[in-house]
């Protein structure tokens, strides 16, 4: 190739087109054996030699031509002068030509250290004048010329009351850099994590700090957290964690798969699960108990609440006394069956055993729910769902003898949020924190229910297409005061 060529400069375009050029060996075969069979063919010399490889790739080669076509820009302002240019040149761009920080990626970046200190401490401190608190800081501790440009004042604001929600984003912010701290919002401050790594839930009643915090045991300013059922919280910090660990690694936390439980508490049995699913941890609480047929209405509430606080034994959102989820829980009650006293008794198995016990087991009474209990529930003010059934379950309480007995089964799916702040909507939705979500018409939860895409993620067939309606479905706020959920 000569010296002069337009190949030489393009350098590795041109060592490609020459790659991808036939070899002159396969040229000179391709031109005899042609030439004998198709003398149109080899008339034309087009075809044997095939057109030189373009220097530039058409796109680029029509981004070019447009540039020089169109180089219809401000001298003073460098703005472009034709909006039609302007729109074309968004198509025009390369997909790597993003609006992210500059350079966020390049290790290799010059340091802008010299063009921060081209500008005067006071032009900087005009700067951060117009952000908020917790912007400003950011900036602030952005590097070393930064900070001694604007120096410290901008951290001691954030520690003024009327800053604490500001103080806990610039806190937020930095979560990344603080693998063995956890943020604590009473105090709004980081402290070291003092069981890393081996944080598990546990009961109510047992003393379990993650980490020594003067506000801990203050019940004027207590840690966030959330009443999974009687005597089993989820403190907020745990949460935290789980987040923490899927965003930034395994160091930040502890996965979500160990935050699962099975616990027996005042004759239910609870188990809960956790997953994360679109940057948010899911929640789901499956609580049973072995129910009689036939129970008077006082006998059903001696089942369904808790006589420490009135709360039902199974675990419930903020607004279980609204709506018709108490009232569901009593239809799916009366609809287990009696127990026939002769006949029915299917399988030699189950007779033998009943009659060795001097039971009797009708194992077809199978429960069918009515069109008010069985569908599944959506507390219309946060993200909760609730799924009633009635199941035939193994009584394994007296190992002696094991018995098949109904039992009420009340399955609680929640999104717990993000992870980032108890003051996220999710959180603050679900305990009952704040009136400002709108479950059937959240974006998150339109489309799809929070039941379907825990269900999806742990078994390989979905749940069955269940109807979602509304647990309160007149939307009517009483509370205590209401009479129906007692
Ligand atoms: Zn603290
Ligand atoms: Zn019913
Ligand atoms: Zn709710």
């Amino acid at each position: 190739m000569s010296a002069d060529s337009p190949g030489q400069k393009q350098g590795f375009r041109s060592m490609f087109a020459n790659a991808l050029r036939p070899k002159k060996s396969r040229q000179t075969l391709r031109k005899g054996s042609r030439s004998t069979t198709d003398l149109r063919l080899a008339a034309r010399p087009s075809v044997d030699e095939p057109p030189p490889m373009p220097d530039l790739a058409p796109l680029q080669a029509h981004r070019e031509k447009y540039k020089q076509m169109h180089a219809n820009v401000d001298t003073q302002l460098g703005e472009r002068r034709d909006y039609t240019t302007i729109i074309h040149s968004l198509g025009l761009l390369d997909p790597d030509d993003g609006y992210g920080p500059a350079g966020e990626n390049n290790e290799h970046r010059e340091p802008g250290e010299g063009d921060i200190m081209k500008l005067p401490p006071r032009l900087w401190a005009r700067i951060a004048w117009y952000l908020n608190p917790a912007d400003a800081a950011s900036l602030a501790i952005a590097t070393i010329t930064l900070y001694r440009r604007l120096g410290p004042r901008y951290f001691l604001a954030l520690d003024a009351t009327q800053n604490y929600e500001h103080k806990l984003e610039f806190l937020i912010r930095i979560d990344q850099s603080l693998p063995h701290h956890l943020l604590c919002f009473p105090c709004a401050r980081y402290h070291r994590r003092t069981q890393e790594g081996q944080e598990r839930i546990k009961p109510s009643h047992v003393i379990n700090p993650l980490f020594n915090c003067a506000n801990a045991y203050n019940a004027l300013n207590p840690p966030p957290r959330h009443r999974i059922t009687q005597g089993r919280m989820l403190p907020f910090s745990f949460v935290q964690l789980v987040m923490r660990s899927r965003r930034f690694g395994p160091k930040y936390g502890i996965p979500a798969e160990d935050m699962g439980r099975r616990w027996q508490r005042d004759g239910w049995s609870f188990s809960s699960r956790f997953h994360i699913h679109d940057g948010r941890l899911l929640m789901k609480v499956t609580s049973q108990t072995f129910a009689a047929p036939d129970l008077p209405p006082s006998s059903q509430r001696l089942l369904l609440f808790s006589r420490d606080d009135y709360w039902p034994y199974f675990s419930a959102c903020a607004h279980w006394r609204d709506g018709e989820l108490m009232p569901a829980c009593k239809c799916a009650l009366g609809h287990i069956p009696s127990p026939r006293q002769t006949g029915g008794l299917q399988g030699v198995e189950h007779k033998v055993k009943d009659r060795w016990k001097g039971q009797h087991f009708d194992p077809n009474s199978l429960t069918t729910l009515c069109g008010f209990c069985r569908p599944m529930r959506r507390c219309p003010e946060c993200p909760t769902e609730y799924l009633i059934e009635v199941k035939l379950s193994e009584d394994r309480s007296d190992p002696r003898s094991v018995m098949f007995k109904q039992a009420i089964v009340v399955t609680r799916w929640t999104d717990l949020g993000d992870g980032t702040s108890p003051h996220v909507p999710e959180w603050g939705a679900i305990n009952g924190l704040r009136d400002d979500y709108d479950a059937f018409h959240h974006p998150h939860y339109a489309k799809r229910g929070i039941a379907s895409i825990f269900e999806a993620a742990f078994t390989a067939d979905a749940l069955p297409g269940q109807r979602v309606i509304s647990l309160n479905p007149q939307k009517k706020k009483l509370g205590e005061k209401g009479n129906s959920w007692y």
